[in-house]
């Protein structure tokens, strides 16, 4: 996961990018570019998390931030069809996001007891896919995998929260 901002608290490259690209899409499709749909890319891009759409709702409604609902579910779908934020399955009934512009494909290892998730970027996982898809006559794009397990407990120093709220 990126950083969002750098050390003078200014969105990080990949943000602007993101954003420039966000802007020049909605031009060429004639759409308002207005502030709280950008307002939604920077959201999703500072969480350095995978929220849901109403996590979003929320965290912009607690800044004070004028949105409806609705306008962050369209939002985060326009955001998804240009590429800018990828949908994730962490086993819930719902859909989270993630920022997509400027990371690293990546694997989610996702705790079924706890909602624990880990991210794991690997070559080696990219080289397999990229054969894999070669073989099938396809050119491997973006990925983003989840992976379903359990925490065991101790390993690596954590132990499974389980016991604690799991992630809704
Ligand atoms: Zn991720
Ligand atoms: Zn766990
Ligand atoms: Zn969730």
């Amino acid at each position: 996961m990126a950083d969002t901002n750098d050390n003078t608290g200014q969105p990080k490259a990949a943000t602007r990018q993101a954003e420039t690209l966000f802007r020049a899409y909605m031009k060429a499709e004639g759409m308002r570019c207005t502030t709280e749909r950008i307002a939604v890319l920077r959201e999703v891009y500072g969480s350095g998390t995978h929220l849901d759409a109403d996590e979003i709702y929320r965290r912009m409604k607690d800044r004070g931030i004028a949105i409806s609902r609705a306008t962050v579910y369209h939002t985060l779908d326009l955001l998804f069809r240009v590429h800018l934020v990828a949908k994730i399955d962490l086993g819930h009934k719902h859909t989270h996001y993630e920022q997509s512009h400027g990371v690293a494909n990546h694997l989610h290892v996702v705790c079924e007891q706890c909602g624990l998730v880990v991210e794991i970027a690997s070559a080696e996982l990219g080289a397999l896919l990229e054969r894999l898809c070669c073989e099938q006559g396809f050119q491997l794009g973006s990925f983003s995998l989840q992976v379903f397990g359990r925490c065991i407990d101790g390993a690596a120093g954590k132990t499974c929260r389980r016991r604690r709220k799991a992630e809704k």
